[in-house]
This record gives C-alpha cells, structure tokens and sequence, in this order.
C-alpha cells in the first residue's frame, strides 16, 4: 500500500476537494491509504466550541451552526445532485455532537476537548469519501477511531503499537482504496483521543508502520521542504533529499512542515516519505530516506517565536550544581515545559521553554522560593543547521538582541528579543 496525507489547507474549500481527486488521477487510486485532516480552520473553530462551551453555553449552539453552514456549502459546491446521503451523514455528526454536549457531565477539559475536536476529521472524511464514490470509485471510509488505539491521554495520546498494527492490518486487509481520518484514535474505554495538535502526519506515519507500506506522501501548500519556512525566510531553496536523522533534527528544532513524531515510525521500517505540492502533483518534491544527509547540503533555518528565556541564579551566590539542575529539571516536566534550549555557568542557569500550556506564572512561583528569577517572554529561537559564516551573519544583522547564544558543530541556535 501507499499512505497519502492531505492536510487542512489541501481541504480547506470544495476547490481543494477536487483537486485532491486531480492528485489521486495524477497518481492512481490503487493500494492506496488516504489520511485527511479536518477542513481549513475547522479544529480552530472546534477548540472556540469548547471554549465557549466551558466559559458561556448560551453560545455554543450559533458557534456549531456556523461550522455546519461552512460544511453544507462545501457540500453544495461539490454535488450537483443526489446530495441527500452525504448531508444526513454530517447532520448526524452535528446532532451527535449537540447531544453530547447536552449530555455531558465530565469536567475534565481535555476529555471533552477530545470528544469534540475529533468531529473536524470525521466531517472531513466523510464528505470526501461520499465525493469519491461520486467520481465512481470504490472507496472504503474507515474510522480510525477502530484502529489507532491509545492510551488516555487526552490531547497528546500515546500509541499502543501492538494494538494498532493488528487492527490496522486486519481493517484495511482486502482494501484498494481508503479513506481515513489523521489526528483521531481511541482508549482502551473507545473514547475518543488525540494524537496532539497538527497530529495528522503522524498519523500517516502510524498507518504506514502498521501497513508495511512502500511509502508515505504528505501533501502541502510548499514544493517540499525547503531550507527555511517561505512565510519567514526570503529566497528559500528546496531540499531535495534528507536522510531520517536530518529530518528527526529539522521537525525537532521545529521546522513545521513535519510533525516531529512522523519520522521515526518511518525509519524504523525504513520506509520513505515525500514531501510534495498539491498544487503541483508531477514535481519531485523532497524525499526523506536512507541516504545522503541534506541535498543540496545548504544550511537550514528554522524559527519558533514567542518562547520564553528563564535565567535563574542563586540567591546567596552559590553553585548552581547537579541537585539544583535535576530540581529546576523536575519542575520545567511537572508543569509542561518543552525545554529548547539549556546553558549554565557557576551560579547561573538559563533555559529557553515553550509556554504551550500556560502554566508559566505558576512555573515562576515556585522557582522564587528557591533562585533568582528573571523572565523574559515573547522571545524567537533561532536554529541555523549546517551554518556556516555568511548565515551566522544574516542573523546578527536581523536586527534583535541575542539573549543567549549557543554552538555545536553541526547547529548553532540564538534566543533573540
Ligand atoms: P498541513 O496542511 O499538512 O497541516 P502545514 O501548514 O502544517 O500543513 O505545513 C505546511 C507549512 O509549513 C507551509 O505552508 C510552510 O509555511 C510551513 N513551513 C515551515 N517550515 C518549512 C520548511 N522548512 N519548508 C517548507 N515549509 C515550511
Ligand atoms: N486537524 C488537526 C489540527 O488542525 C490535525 C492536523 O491537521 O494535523 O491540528
Ligand atoms: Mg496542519
């Protein structure tokens, strides 16, 4: 089989639901596994239901009536007739979805968050599997919700390998053609759970792992990788080959166009992935494979803005040593910081986090009792990989601060502000 992932902007209006069927003629129907993620900005607007839903309930029935008007015209531009199935199918998700908001009684925010945000993909993939059998293919719709089994976790679920892969093979076993949601899998209890936001491509690669699959293609809004995000960077290249190891590093420090956790299902099965333009289906794009570390070996820049610069010292000028470090390491897990970025000298450490759930004010609060605390938020992580003097250059001249500067042969990373 082959796994084929199309993402929220390859799906963000009916025009992109006909091209990503130009893409499937361009590229054959057969063997084929297709991932979707929700439509556009659906997730966004989802996670405003919760918010709403927690904060003022009164709202939440306009908020959903908004997001069904957006799927119906979806709907409306892409069947010229015999629509009737495919919209009782997404009424019934909108029904379901009203019901269980009425219903429930859990307070457990990322619980409820789960059991809602899911509907984004099934939407997504129901209204293209009904435009699939409309075009004359025998297309299979598979909840994914059936195979990728987690545990419960919500929001940032951990996989059950064994589980999933037998489920998968015996799911998909007998197929040629089929479409499933990314980002959505289910507890041991078949709740509904997630893999983490922007979780899709990983769910690719999950599919791919269980499947013994000769390949992987996400399809994106870009060429393939480039040497630096085209929304950030002026005159970007592409990368046209990157070895697994590279990638791992690239998504890691944070170049997006790869979810981090996609990569290593991959290769461990060695089984490589293209990145690929649905604009423009023939052109080659970027393969991440066995091989050659980075072709063209050009250095790559990556940018992950509003992070946070922590430097602490001791209050009475002591070292700052191992049971401190493992303190303040202790912490920075306990309240859910992703570490960017550590250097410490004799009585300072300093840390670059991400703020991802808001638990800073609480993070500081504790750390006061113990250290000397300066914060400074709002700050960019700047990663240059393979640099060499005229990129290092092109950063000073960008016109911030350096905060903090650190260099190993193959990255050198700068927090500015
Ligand atoms: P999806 O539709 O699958 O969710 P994303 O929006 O997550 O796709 O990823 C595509 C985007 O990633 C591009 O529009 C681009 O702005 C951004 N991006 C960040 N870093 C890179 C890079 N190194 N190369 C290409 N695109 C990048
Ligand atoms: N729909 C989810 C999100 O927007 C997952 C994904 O698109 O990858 O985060
Ligand atoms: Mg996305």
């Amino acid at each position: 089989m082959k796994v084929l992932k199309f993402g929220g902007a390859s799906v963000k209006d009916a025009a992109g639901v006909k091209n990503l069927v130009h893409v499937l003629n361009t590229v054959g129907t057969q063997d084929t596994l297709v991932v979707v993620s929700a439509m556009g900005k659906t997730t966004n607007a989802l996670e405003r239901i919760i918010e709403v839903y927690f904060e003022d309930k009164k709202k939440v029935n306009q908020e959903i009536l908004i997001l069904k008007e957006f799927h119906l015209q979806i709907i409306n531009e892409l069947f010229e007739s015999k629509t009737a199935k495919v919209v009782r199918a997404v009424q019934e998700y909108f029904d379901e979805l009203i019901d269980f908001l009425k219903r429930n009684k859990a307070p457990n925010y990322n619980f409820v968050y789960d059991q809602v945000v899911s509907y984004g993909e099934l939407l997504s993939t129901t209204i293209i599997h009904h435009y699939f059998e409309h075009q004359g293919w025998k297309s299979y719709w598979l909840d994914a919700r059936a195979c990728i089994k987690t545990d419960d976790y919500y929001r940032a679920a951990n996989l059950n390998w064994e589980a999933t892969q037998q489920e998968v093979q015996s799911h998909v076993k007998g197929k040629s053609l089929v479409i499933t949601q990314g980002f959505i899998g289910s507890s041991s209890n078949n709740f509904t759970t997630t893999l983490g936001r922007e979780g899709s491509d990983y769910s690719a690669a999950i599919f791919a792992y269980a499947l013994n699959a000769e390949s992987v293609t996400i399809w994106k809004d870009v060429p393939g990788v480039l040497n630096g995000d085209p929304r950030v960077f002026k005159e970007t290249k592409l990368l046209h080959q990157i070895s697994y190891r590279e990638a791992i590093e690239l998504a890691f420090y944070g170049a997006s166009v790869i979810h981090p956790k996609t990569l290593q299902p991959l290769q461990r099965k060695e089984i490589p992935l293209f990145v690929k333009s649905f604009e423009n289906p023939e052109a080659t794009g970027t393969a991440v494979s066995k091989g050659k570390t980075l072709d063209p070996m050009i250095p790559c820049f990556i940018i992950k803005k509003d992070q946070v610069l922590i430097r602490l010292s001791s209050i009475d000028f002591s070292f700052i040593v191992e049971e401190n470090i493992s303190y303040i390491f202790g912490l920075l897990h306990e309240y859910q910081m992703p570490v960017e970025l550590i250097q410490n000298s004799a009585i300072s450490f300093s840390v670059c986090v991400n703020n991802k759930y808001k638990r800073l004010e609480e993070l500081v609060l504790v750390l006061r009792s113990r250290f000397k605390v300066e914060v400074k938020e709002q700050v960019d992580l700047f990663t240059i990989r393979h640099f060499d003097t005229k990129a290092l250059a092109s950063i000073r001249k960008n016109g911030k601060q350096i905060l903090l500067e650190q260099r190993t042969e193959e990255t050198a990373q700068f927090v500015m502000g």
